[in-house]
């Protein structure tokens, strides 16, 4: 089976065409370089993600979420079960960027940390 996919890891964008033998790439074609060979066989047989979400927040100064996002990439398919982990949570202020809000998230060895300050708002 062949499957076209794009380069992403600089702005020339190579398309790529990358022949699959049960689940495996065993060809690429179309990369300027060998890390568009690296990347189709990362996309293919092992695709991750680095995700961002937000998490509402009590007795926040001018903001109630704060954004926050994974220490390195997971797993593509574990991406809705951390999705749901980070749904559960609420916080309090003070938060301050890099906050570890969730550690080593299902055992993936990748934190969830917070991206921003959120100030404690004295007057509530
Ligand atoms: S294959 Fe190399 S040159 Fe092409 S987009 Fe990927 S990194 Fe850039």
């Amino acid at each position: 089976m062949k499957k076209k996919i794009v380069c992403t890891l600089c702005p020339i964008g190579c398309e790529l065409e990358v022949e699959i033998q049960e689940g495996k790439v065993v060809s690429v074609e179309g990369s300027l370089c060998e890390r568009g060979v690296k990347y189709a066989k990362d996309e293919i047989e092992n695709p991750t993600r680095c995700i961002s979400s937000s998490i509402p927040v009590r007795g926040g100064k001018r903001y109630e979420t704060v954004s926050v996002k994974t220490s390195s990439a997971i797993p593509k398919d574990k991406i809705f079960d951390v999705m749901n982990k980070i749904k559960k949570i609420q916080l309090k202020a003070p938060i301050k960027l890099g906050d570890i809000i969730i550690k080593n998230v299902l055992n993936l060895n990748v934190d969830i940390a917070a991206t921003r300050n959120i100030e404690k708002d004295k007057s509530k």
